[in-house]
């Protein structure tokens, strides 16, 4: 649909080099099918340091959480979220209330009587926005068991390549030929409307909004959970009831990213930004609010003029749609608050993602949900092919004038995509086994009768 490939993965030049208004890290590497596939390039490097303990945690009066007390909460939260996998699973409510529930029964411990509990406090709100969007009101904790993070490092970015260069080793293209083995094979610009499944001849027709249309035996369907749910009508007939299921009772999360371009670093070599602990009483504007989903600003890597803000939650649209004036207005009065003792200058450029706003994708990513528990539905659900009665495709060694071929079960309608995969949903590498799965899934079934 859009006018290039790779979807949530966008790659833009922008100041010194390139940033990634998308997925920017490779999560892992046992059991990432992105990483088995990059791991002897040498295109990937490692953060080297770690995102809670390395950094610092401020309030918005400025106030930084003295470091023994940072290590000891982590420490407690590192337990909470690697030891207890199996309450987790039989937990009824929403990770955030697991997260509270937990956090509290680690800090009534003896060892942890002198833990300031405004602290405290302050911290477990922060790290549920940095779990997720929808971690408080919406994410089941249960759900979120299933999730499998691959062991080793978690945040391997690609250089100053961005992601793209992801894209570039799949379908082996360069900078001149960016399509690599599928040039030719590409319609860009090109949204597709409708998709008719039912005819009689078992073909299927997808129309696209300039009046393009094709005739297929099988289409893949990889558009975002988001499009999905908006777009109600794009199936004819209606998807059966359990796709339907699926498609509206998953969650769809919200998470936006922030740049700032600077003449030069206000900030030392070292420092390796902020996660930021929202006071109440230090946001009272109410054109501001936006601010208060904000919840980190870091540099960014390979770029030493760029610091990169992270939202998520119910504000990211205003934060996307927002006019650029009071978007520098709101990250300058943030950076003020935050970090009183550093001379704050005023950004050059300011750009965000769109995600949330975009027709082409309407979100970040997908999350398990409270009513995905409730409705019994799922990844497994949505990546379930629509099949329909047919005859065996002919193999090359059957050739017959009397169609006497025996019928089978044939997948029409295959879905693909990040919010099809059970344990690794939300990210590149979910997505891009999810391709595999129902790749697979077409040359088994062509390959039946060879
Ligand atoms: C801010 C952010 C940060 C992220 N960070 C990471 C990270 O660090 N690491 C990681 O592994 N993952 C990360 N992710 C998640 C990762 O980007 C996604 O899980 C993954 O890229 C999804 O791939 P997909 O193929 O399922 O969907 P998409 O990439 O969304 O592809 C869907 C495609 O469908 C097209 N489309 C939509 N509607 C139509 C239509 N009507 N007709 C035709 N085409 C249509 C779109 O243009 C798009 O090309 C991040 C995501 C976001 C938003």
């Amino acid at each position: 649909m859009a006018d290039r490939i790779g979807g949530r993965i966008r790659t833009m030049k922008f100041a010194d080099n390139y940033i990634d208004t998308g997925a920017q890290w490779v999560n892992g590497q046992e059991g990432n099918v992105v990483y088995q596939m990059v791991k002897e390039l040498n295109v990937l490097d490692g953060k080297g340091w770690d995102t809670f303990l390395n950094v610092d945690w401020i309030r918005s009066n400025g106030e930084i959480m003295p470091h023994s007390l940072l290590v000891k909460l982590v420490k407690v939260m590192r337990s909470i979220v690697e030891q207890h996998h199996d309450d987790l699973i039989e937990s009824e409510g929403t990770y955030g209330e697991y997260l509270v529930e937990k956090f509290a029964e680690h800090l009534s411990k003896p060892d942890c009587h002198h833990v300031n509990r405004e602290w405290a406090a302050d911290f477990l709100r922060t790290f549920k926005k940095m779990e997720g969007a929808a971690v408080d009101t919406d994410m089941n904790a249960a759900g979120y068991a299933s999730f499998r993070p691959c062991k080793g490092d978690s945040m391997q970015n690609w250089r100053d390549q961005g992601f793209k260069q992801f894209l570039r080793l799949l379908v082996n293209g360069d900078e001149m030929n960016e399509h690599g083995l599928l040039q030719g094979c590409i319609d860009l610009n090109c949204r597709v409307r409708r998709i008719e499944w039912d005819r009689l001849d078992g073909t299927i027709q997808v129309m696209c909004e300039d009046n393009q249309q094709y005739v297929a035996d099988h289409v893949v369907i990889t558009v975002s959970l988001g499009v999905l749910k908006k777009n109600t009508r794009l199936f004819f007939p209606n998807l059966p009831l359990a796709k339907r299921k699926a498609i509206n009772f998953i969650g769809f999360g919200q998470v936006c990213k922030i740049f700032a371009e600077f003449d030069e670093p206000f900030w030392h070599e070292e420092w390796r930004g902020f996660n930021a602990m929202w006071c109440a009483d230090d946001l009272n504007q109410p054109q501001l609010e936006w601010l208060s989903d904000i919840y980190s600003i870091h540099p960014y890597a390979y770029q030493p003029r760029v610091l990169l803000g992270w939202a998520a939650g119910p504000n990211t649209e205003i934060i996307e749609s927002i006019d650029s004036k009071l978007l520098t207005h709101g990250i300058m009065l943030m950076l003020r608050k935050f970090l009183p003792k550093m001379k704050i200058t005023q950004p050059k450029l300011l750009v965000t993602s769109h995600w949330s706003i975009d027709p082409a994708h309407l979100g970040a990513y997908s999350y398990p949900s409270m009513l995905t528990k409730s409705y019994n539905t799922g990844p497994e659900q949505l990546a379930q092919p629509v099949n329909v009665l047919a005859y065996e495709p002919i193999g090359q060694s059957f050739v017959s004038l009397l169609d006497i071929r025996p019928i089978t079960v044939r997948p029409l309608l295959l879905f693909a995509g990040e919010a099809t995969s059970p344990d690794h949903y939300s990210t590149v590498h979910g997505a891009v086994e999810s391709g595999l799965r129902e790749a697979r899934r077409l040359t088994g079934y062509y390959q039946k009768d060879l």
